[in-house]
């Protein structure tokens, strides 16, 4: 088959874990015997140095032009003096809009458990959740938003919306996917505040009737926020907005030891995006020490949701658990003294992929 993948690698770590993932994607296709033609492209604050925008208009063709995006991370500190909308962030944001993909997928399983971590290990053994995150509505894209005036009489605001039709199909995907998991799916809310969680709520709940054989219940956001933390192991799939999916899901990535280690693929739209979860780590950047994990285990995602390739994908997903169960790892998880560089861990996993 031809894989045919618009990459971008982005700022910081980005472009260190993206190689090691296209490395790993390498491998997979001279295994298995498929063409792959992957085309960088800039974005994020590098693609601003170079064309005053951080999402160019021949990044953007290619991106919808391809079968699927990977993308490394964006962001940079020397941009946050920069209004929200012309950061690099907002050009991921637009990507996700763009490309029409509501639906962010991101697996939290427990492989490994570093030393220094506040779980016991038994508190995670056989940890598998997936948060299921609507990406493309709610408070980061209402409109209106806007800021005026300064100092002590400034005032800013945005907007919290959703559609029950919006709702419905977020909903829809977390019931599909729970089918094939544990059966359960927790949809979490602030419905006893929001107008809006009032009525996530009454359309999840609705739609749940459709779902027999699926079990669903209802958490405040607070509430699942501890939850999470104090018994992670109750939840199958949690579906949630935006703004809370995206702190549910960086929280929850404790569970699995490092961000480094988490993947995602935001789907539902024309092109899925595949992306480690993480941002651009400038506190490690250049160093050759993230970790690649979550890179390579999103590009197992995109095998699975963009191309159906479910064996490759789980050539990957296997090789990554040998990397885990050897501890051949990087400095996030394991001492100075046993870590491994991004490069390392890379190189490693590419050669469990091909059997070497
Ligand atoms: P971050 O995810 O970049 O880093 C948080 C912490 O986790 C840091 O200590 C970092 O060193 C560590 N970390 C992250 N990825 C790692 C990896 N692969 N291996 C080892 N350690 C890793 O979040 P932040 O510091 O809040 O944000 C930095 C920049 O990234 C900001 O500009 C932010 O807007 C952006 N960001 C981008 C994305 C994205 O591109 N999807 C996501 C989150 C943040």
């Amino acid at each position: 088959m031809k894989l045919g993948i618009t990459v971008l690698p982005g700022d910081g770590i980005g472009p260190e874990v993206t190689a090691e993932a296209i490395r790993v994607l390498e491998t997979v296709a001279s295994r298995f015997g498929h063409e792959l033609e992957a085309q960088e492209h800039p974005f994020g604050t590098r693609a601003y140095a170079q064309f005053g925008k951080a999402f160019p208009d021949d990044t953007r063709k290619a991106c919808l032009g391809s079968q699927a995006v990977f993308l490394g991370a964006v962001g940079d500190p020397a941009y946050d003096k920069f209004p929200p909308s012309e950061r690099p962030e907002a050009a991921l944001l637009e990507l996700r809009r763009q490309l029409g993909n509501f639906a962010n997928l991101r697996p939290i399983v427990s492989q490994f458990n570093p030393e220094g971590s506040p779980f016991r290990d038994e508190a995670l053994k056989g940890l598998d959740v997936l948060i299921v995150r609507e990406l493309i509505g709610g408070l980061y894209f209402g409109e209106p938003r806007g800021r005026e005036g300064d100092g002590a009489g400034a005032r800013a605001w945005n907007t919290l919306v959703y559609t029950a039709e919006e709702v419905e199909r977020i909903a829809r995907v977390a019931f599909e996917a729970a089918k094939g998991r544990k059966g359960h799916v927790t949809s979490v809310d602030k419905s006893n505040v929001l107008e809006t969680s009032k009525m996530w709520r009454e359309v999840v709940e609705s739609l749940g009737k459709e779902y027999s054989d699926v079990r669903l219940d209802h958490m405040y956001v607070d509430r699942a926020a501890m939850e999470l933390i104090s018994n992670p192991r109750q939840f199958d799939v949690m579906v949630t907005g935006n703004l809370f999916g995206d702190i549910l899901s960086d929280e929850a990535s404790v569970l699995a030891g490092s961000l480094g280690l988490l993947p995602s693929a935001s789907i539902g739209g024309k092109v899925g995006i595949y992306e480690p979860v993480h941002g651009s780590a400038p506190d490690i950047a250049g160093k050759g020490i993230a970790n690649p994990i979550g890179a390579i285990g999103s590009m197992a995602m995109m095998l699975r949701y963009s191309f159906d390739l479910t064996e490759e994908a789980a050539a990957i997903d296997g090789a990554i658990e040998v990397a885990m169960e050897k501890g051949f790892l990087t400095a996030d998880l394991v001492g100075a003294d046993a870590a491994k560089s991004t490069k390392e861990v890379g190189g490693f996993i590419a050669d469990a992929v091909s059997g070497n």
